[in-house]
């Protein structure tokens, strides 16, 4: 093992569990001055944000951190924080479910576009960002974005979409996309890491940020068929009871 370097610092070359090199070690004053230091820069933080909530800013947009301390204090006396965890896990799931609405709608119209010439999205009252409309625009696609009222039909077979408006728009085929989200908070209250679509992000074996937690089918990431589910759930079993193995087997 070699040392040298300045005074107060110290770096060594040796061997760690990350392979031999150089590291840089600290005498332990100087160790005990950078936890003094960082602990100073939390309370200058927190007594900043103190001062400036109710001075510089409105309380409504930012409480202080003694305020909601007095309100966590309050709701988990009277038992009410899990209820507003769930409360705002909930919206944050339907946040993800419709950001997801027109986005899928858009995706779908242009998937379709290899199928026929004739394609028109409806997203049955939902916004499209003005970039998704240039874009459905620049590939003929056409976009109604009011409510539909009614699906028509002769004899079962689809003749035409009635809108709230009272228009109608005949069509001989409809496929729709419901979007991709949890029912539930579940995930999120295991612990477990989403993707940009809010389902639960997953490896290859189905595994999941969580240890011993396994998630296959539409709450996470892949295709939303059956047989994909059902490999997923296989998949996911052979790795639980290869885990399962490794533990109980010497
Ligand atoms: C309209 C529609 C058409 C489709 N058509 C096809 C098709 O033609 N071919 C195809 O391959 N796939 C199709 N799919 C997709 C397919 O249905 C799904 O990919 C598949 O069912 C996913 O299986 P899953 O087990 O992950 O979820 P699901 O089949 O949705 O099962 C989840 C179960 O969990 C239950 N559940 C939810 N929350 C809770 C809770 N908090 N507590 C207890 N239980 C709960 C639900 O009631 C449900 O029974 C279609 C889907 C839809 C919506």
């Amino acid at each position: 093992m070699e040392r040298s370097g300045a005074q107060g610092v110290v770096s060594v070359k040796g061997e760690s569990s990350r392979g031999t090199g150089w590291y840089v070690s600290l005498p332990p004053e100087n160790h005990a001055r950078t936890l003094a230091w960082r602990a100073a820069i939390v309370v200058i933080c927190l007594a900043a944000w103190e001062f400036a909530s109710g001075r510089l800013i409105k309380p409504f947009w930012i409480s202080s951190p003694s305020e909601i301390w007095r309100q966590l204090s309050v709701w988990v006396a009277t038992g009410q924080l899990w209820l507003h965890v769930e409360v705002t896990l909930s919206e944050t799931l339907m946040g993800f479910a419709f950001g997801a609405i027109s986005g899928v709608a858009v995706g779908l119209a242009l998937g379709l576009k290899t199928w026929s010439d004739d394609i028109v999205a409806c997203t049955h009252g939902a916004p499209l960002e003005r970039r998704q409309r240039e874009r459905l625009a620049r590939n003929g696609i056409q976009t109604r974005l009011e409510p539909i009222a009614r699906i028509e039909h002769d004899d079962g077979a689809l003749s035409r979409i009635a809108f709230a408006s009272g228009e109608a728009l005949p069509r001989d085929a409809l496929f729709f996309a419901t979007g991709q989200h949890p029912q539930s908070s579940l995930a999120i209250t295991l612990g477990c890491t989403l993707n940009r679509r809010g389902t639960v992000k997953t490896g290859s074996l189905c595994d999941t940020n969580v240890p011993r937690l396994y998630v296959a089918g539409d709450a996470s990431r892949d295709a939303q068929f059956v047989v994909v589910a059902a490999a997923e759930g296989v998949k996911a079993a052979l790795a639980i009871n290869k885990a399962l193995q490794a533990e109980e087997l010497r």
